[in-house]
């Protein structure tokens, strides 16, 4: 299926079957702003819990917080982001669109990437088992040309970016004859900045009022708090300070539904080091976030690092883990080496001390900051689109199955009485109020069970247990499996633990090691 059709299906299937809605849709929906619905919001919980428990609970030397959205507006003065959260925009005076400069300069690069990935599926035809797909990108001079040309074009992008030199960022617009991707014109504006946080005002009366931004990350929410954290939970270093929140960004373009939204979820972790350790703490966090994501099993393949070259103001060293979107590679998570910069501006701006007292050293300084932050929003969508399937079966019937790792999956059981009569539902009930204290459990007698079962698949709910009128004499129940669609006859007694062993954080998590 070509991407966009496969996007398509995305965005259909969450609205269709309960998971994503447009915010206000009555009123035409307010744009890159959505709301969770009733089997959205048990997955994106679950991705949340599936987070803090490797991130905190996982983790003896990490806490967790929960700051509030409102920060004292100073705040964002001391981060940095009143003066240099930008995003450089242009825009095309035909078409009137706006894009940002960097994006459609990355997606220029993207096409020359998909030349690559062209190159590389014809020779791996053409080679068969003999491909070796290593040796190939390093050696075909096709190849090695178009990633020259992507390295050259990002490296000037990084660099003009990092000088903000924005007429430098236009000329390679111009060079690279990039044009508008809606109306194919080049006539392009200036590059200018523009500040993506959202202004709010605190107070009842106009001439009373201070004004605010609604936060833009959650990192900071720890910063601030960083001391009050060290000292009440006796803390040493190096420890972590991770929270789950909103953040809201005005931003330029907001395509791509959930991938980039106006108001969305962040998942981050501030791990606090000693000065001179923040390289090896850089990459154990690299490594084991590669390894949370990796233990959902959505494949090895579909995720990929990227070292930045432009570095934020803040930080020391910086990577993305890409996910394999509908659209193509795109950063999912980001690991930031922050040094000392958050919590010394901190210091300057607020007047008080933000050390810590290392009694091995006997002596203070300021820690630094090793982040890991990802988009709980972004997270929803990688797994959402890697786990729908189009399946054509043996009897060349289709159906469509949401193959959710079964520890996110909303619902992890359904209870289907076979017949709505002979007291088949009346023992289904039972089943379901037995296993619902454990498990999110779903109950439905309509329809044939054929149905009943396509209508789980397209859910993601792991497991379908159905209670015939065998049941009521031997106590079993046939339990079916959503991806195998195998099917067992079990007992009833044994129905709890065979979906906790599937279901439970210990069974995924325990491959972190
Ligand atoms: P991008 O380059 O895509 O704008 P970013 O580098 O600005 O992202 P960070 O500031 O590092 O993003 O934020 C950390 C994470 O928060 C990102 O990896 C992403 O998962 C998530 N995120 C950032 N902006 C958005 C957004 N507008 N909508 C949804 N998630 C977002």
């Amino acid at each position: 299926m070509a991407q966009e059709d496969k996007f398509k299906n995305v965005l259909s299937h969450a609205k269709e079957y309960g998971f994503v809605f447009q915010s206000s849709e009555i009123y035409d929906g307010l744009s890159a702003v959505y709301d969770y619905a009733q089997n959205g919001v048990e997955l994106k919980n679950n991705i949340r819990n599936y987070w803090w428990k490797a991130m905190v609970q996982l983790h003896e030397n990490i806490v967790g917080i929960d700051a509030a959205i409102l920060m004292h507006p100073t705040t964002w003065k001391a981060s940095g982001h009143v003066d240099a959260f930008n995003d450089p925009l242009i825009d095309n005076l035909d078409s009137k669109k706006r894009y940002r400069a960097d994006v459609l300069i990355e997606d220029y690069c993207a096409k020359i990437e998909a030349k690559i990935n062209k190159e590389i599926t014809k020779a791996s035809k053409r080679f068969g088992d003999a491909f070796n797909r290593d040796e190939f990108v390093s050696t075909n001079p096709r190849v090695l040309g178009y990633q020259e040309k992507i390295d050259t074009i990002l490296k000037r992008l990084g660099k003009s970016l990092s000088d903000e030199n924005l007429a430098d960022v236009k000329a390679l617009i111009e060079e690279l004859e990039i044009s508008d991707p809606l109306s194919g014109s080049k006539n392009w504006t200036d590059v200018k900045q523009f500040n993506l946080m959202f202004g709010t005002k605190l107070g009842a009366s106009a001439d009373n009022t201070t004004d605010l931004y609604l936060r833009p990350e959650t990192a900071q929410g720890i910063f601030v708090n960083f001391l009050n954290v060290q000292k009440t939970g006796r803390m040493k270093i190096p420890f972590g300070i991770a929270q789950t929140g909103k953040a809201f960004r005005n931003e330029i373009v907001a395509r791509q539904f959930i991938f980039r939204m106006r108001e969305f979820e962040q998942m981050e972790m501030q791990f606090f080091v000693k000065p001179g350790t923040q390289k090896e703490w850089y990459e154990k966090w690299k490594e084991n976030r590669m390894k949370w994501h990796l233990s959902l099993g959505l494949g090895k393949d579909n995720y990929r690092f990227h070292d930045h070259d432009k570095l934020a103001h803040y930080a020391d060293a910086a990577a993305d883990i890409e996910f394999k979107f509908p659209f193509g590679f795109k950063e999912l998570e980001g690991i930031h080496s922050r040094t000392d910069f958050d919590l010394k501006a901190h210091e300057e701006f607020s007047g008080k001390k933000l050390q810590y007292f290392d009694h091995e050293e006997n002596k203070s300084y300021v820690p630094y900051v090793v982040e890991t932050s990802i988009g709980l929003d972004r997270m929803f969508l990688a797994v959402f689109s890697k786990a729908l399937e189009d399946e054509t079966l043996e009897n060349g019937s289709t159906r469509t199955v949401l193959k959710l790792p079964a520890v996110l999956a909303p619902t992890k059981a359904a209870i289907l009485p076979l017949v709505k009569k002979d007291g088949l539902p009346e023992i289904a009930k039972k089943i379901v109020a037995d296993l619902q204290w454990d498990f999110n459990i779903a109950y439905d007698e309509k329809d044939a069970v054929g149905r009943r079962y396509r209508r789980q698949d397209a859910l993601g709910t792991p497991f379908c247990i159905t209670v015939d009128h065998d049941t009521l004499t031997d106590n079993t129940v046939t339990i079916r499996y959503r991806d195998t669609m195998d099917q067992q006859r079990v007992a009833i007694k044994d129905l709890k633990n065979i979906i906790d062993q599937e279901v439970s954080f210990k069974h995924w998590l325990q491959k972190i090691g």
